[in-house]
């Protein structure tokens, strides 16, 4: 594998796969250092020191999906299910603007019950209220969907595609009947109606191939991502993924861990290959190293984190994967221990909404 010695430009200008996947599978540590010298250095000439807080609010775990991964999916019959009230949302978007935070991310399972106009109602009353500029992470709805709740003032949609690998997705992520599951083509058009649009992967799902990754953090190029957000997969023991994981042999080859070393080499890239998207500082790595996992995103790549301003009451209700870092603290708690944590590393706590500086260059 060729090694790059020169300057991030260099990386940029022609990342093959065969390169990334060079890197993927690097275990000399002087050279890794090399990739997190050059992320650090990509990171700061492009999105700066800022870390910038987005305050995330669980809004319903209800999900007509059955993704093998997700503790939340269909046929999880062992949770409580809730939707949070209007009044609840609006509080924790009030709470999010007394702790400076820029921005507020609604996200739920994929809950037809979450009604597109009771959205758009919401997105309005935030939007009145607050300067915040509004995320959802809702799942897979529909293009009318999506233009009413952009009208209605929605700056940012989230959605993974989980893996670029289609026999892999649609082992993981089954398709509803009669509504084929392309993500891509969603993240695509959210583009085309102006959103800042969103995705990522999980790493080290059970049958992913570091050829997988790194076909996948092209696709983050070829789609221009504004966000990109890289955890690695948790079994979660209540779907059928986390059963299958249980079983996985040991020593499979080609198999990409799901570990913190893993998920930073796919953060670094990524910061290469996306050099102006904001990138976060994930949950799931923060649970796989809950004493350093946070600081160690921001020191690999990425530029945002989210504190979690859901609700104590229903915090334990959305466990998407077990032993989910955070999921005890209230958001007071939650917000110190972040700013702390950014602080600690010299970096600098952002202003403002911390928009896309890839949407900018894009539609300048
Ligand atoms: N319903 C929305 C939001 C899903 S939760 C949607 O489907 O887009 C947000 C992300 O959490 C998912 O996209 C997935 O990448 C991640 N996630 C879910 N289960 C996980 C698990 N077991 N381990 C790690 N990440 C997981």
């Amino acid at each position: 594998m060729a090694v790059k010695t020169g300057t991030t430009e260099d990386v940029i200008a022609g990342p093959a796969l065969q390169e990334i996947v060079g890197w993927l599978t690097e275990t000399d540590e002087g050279r890794l250092a090399h990739l997190w010298r050059l992320a650090e250095q990509c990171r700061r000439d492009s999105v700066g020191d800022e870390v910038h807080l987005r305050g995330l609010i669980e809004i319903s775990n209800y999900c007509v999906r059955r993704c093998g991964y997700c503790g939340i999916n269909a046929g999880n019959r062992g949770i409580e299910r809730y939707r949070m009230t209007q009044r609840e949302i609006l509080d924790c978007a009030r709470q999010a603007v007394e702790f400076g935070y820029g921005t507020v991310v609604l996200q739920s399972g994929e809950d037809p019950g979450l009604k597109a106009d009771w959205i758009a109602q919401i997105i309005r009353a935030i939007k009145k209220d607050t300067p915040l500029a509004v995320t959802l992470s809702l799942g897979e709805r529909s293009d009318e969907e999506f233009v009413a709740w952009r009208q209605a003032g929605a700056d940012r949609y989230l959605i993974r595609f989980e893996t670029s690998n289609p026999q892999l997705y649609e082992h993981i992520h089954p398709s509803l009947p009669g509504r084929r599951s392309d993500r891509i083509a969603i993240l695509r058009q959210l583009t085309e109606l102006g959103y800042e649009a969103g995705s990522g992967v999980m790493v080290g799902i059970p049958g992913q191939t570091y050829l997988d990754l790194a076909r996948d953090i092209l696709t983050f190029a070829d789609l221009d991502l504004d966000m990109i957000g890289v955890g690695p997969y948790l079994p979660h023991p209540a779907t059928p993924l986390g059963k299958e994981y249980m079983k996985m042999p040991a020593n499979s080859p080609d198999q990409a861990p799901n570990t913190e070393l893993m998920t930073c080499k796919v953060m670094a890239l990524a910061r290469l290959v996306c050099p102006l998207a904001n990138i976060p500082s994930t949950t799931a790595l923060a649970t796989v190293n809950r004493e350093s996992g946070r600081e160690l995103g921001l020191m690999r790549g990425a530029n945002i984190v989210m504190p979690n301003l859901t609700p104590a009451k229903y915090r334990a209700m959305y466990e998407i994967y077990p032993a989910k870092a955070c999921i005890q603290e209230t958001a007071d708690k939650c917000h110190e221990c972040m700013k702390a944590r950014i602080v600690a590393i010299g970096r600098k706590i952002g202003a403002g909404r911390g928009d896309s500086k890839a949407k900018y260059r894009r539609t300048r």
